[in-house]
């Protein structure tokens, strides 16, 4: 039994029952709104655990719903565009979201970023509750207070650029950063040459801590959008 609670905040009936239906039969509890100000009405007074939130929304534009939600709550937000463009979607990573769906999307694939979503919860929970200085993910170990990465028990020789990169997608395991989210973050500005420079350390990176860095089990290239670090068992 599920027993995380989702809030759907999704306009178009169609898809907001093909939503709810998804939901129900995998045992997930829900709550639905059709528009921005349930969606925010709904998401203070019930603390979902998950929200699904569609970007274009009859009274307010769903970026404007994430910056208010955000306000007061790291609740996770996926967001539902209908464009396939990545502008919307990076605009509302940089606002504050955990990753995306772009419409048509499958039930399989509305399971799958609910399953990353909500394990990213249960480490985010754990995390706080140890406040734990280490950092465990598959063969791969991060000792913040000592400033080391192992792979395998074996330590990293990584760069300080290349450690910052590393702990910035650790400490975000499950969410999607954007380019101009981790370019501001490594070096307090997001050039383009900032997000060349990016892709070359991520590539550095992937080739110290991935055994195959062409399929990569870390860390998940997001095209166009940006990089998020995977749990792995
Ligand atoms: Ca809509």
């Amino acid at each position: 039994m599920n027993r995380s609670t989702i809030l759907v905040v999704e306009d178009d009936t169609p898809v907001r029952n093909l939503m709810v239906t998804t939901l129900k039969t995998h045992d997930y509890k829900y709550l639905t709104a059709v528009n921005g100000s349930e969606a925010i009405l709904f998401a203070s007074s019930y603390s979902p655990d998950v929200v699904f939130l569609d970007l274009g929304l009859p009274d307010m534009d769903g970026i404007s719903v994430i910056r208010q939600i955000r306000s007061w709550s790291n609740m996770p937000i996926i967001v539902i565009s209908a464009r396939s463009e990545d502008e919307d979607k990076i605009e509302a990573l940089d606002a504050g979201a955990d990753d995306y769906l772009t419409k048509p999307f499958s039930v399989e694939e509305l399971l799958a970023r609910l399953r990353v979503t909500i394990r990213r919860l249960s480490i985010m929970k754990s995390y706080s509750e140890k406040d734990s200085s280490v950092y465990v993910n598959g063969k791969l170990k991060i000792d913040y207070s000592a400033g080391c990465a192992y792979l395998d028990d074996e330590e990293l020789k990584l760069t300080p650029i290349e450690y910052k990169l590393l702990c910035l997608l650790a400490r975000n395991t499950g969410k999607v950063l954007t380019h101009t989210y981790i370019t501001q973050h490594i070096w307090g500005r997001s050039w383009d040459n900032d997000i060349a420079s990016l892709r070359v350390f991520i590539v550095t990176l992937r080739k110290k801590i991935e055994s195959a860095p062409d399929s990569p089990q870390y860390i998940q290239t997001h095209i166009g959008i940006g990089y998020r670090m995977i749990k792995t068992d």
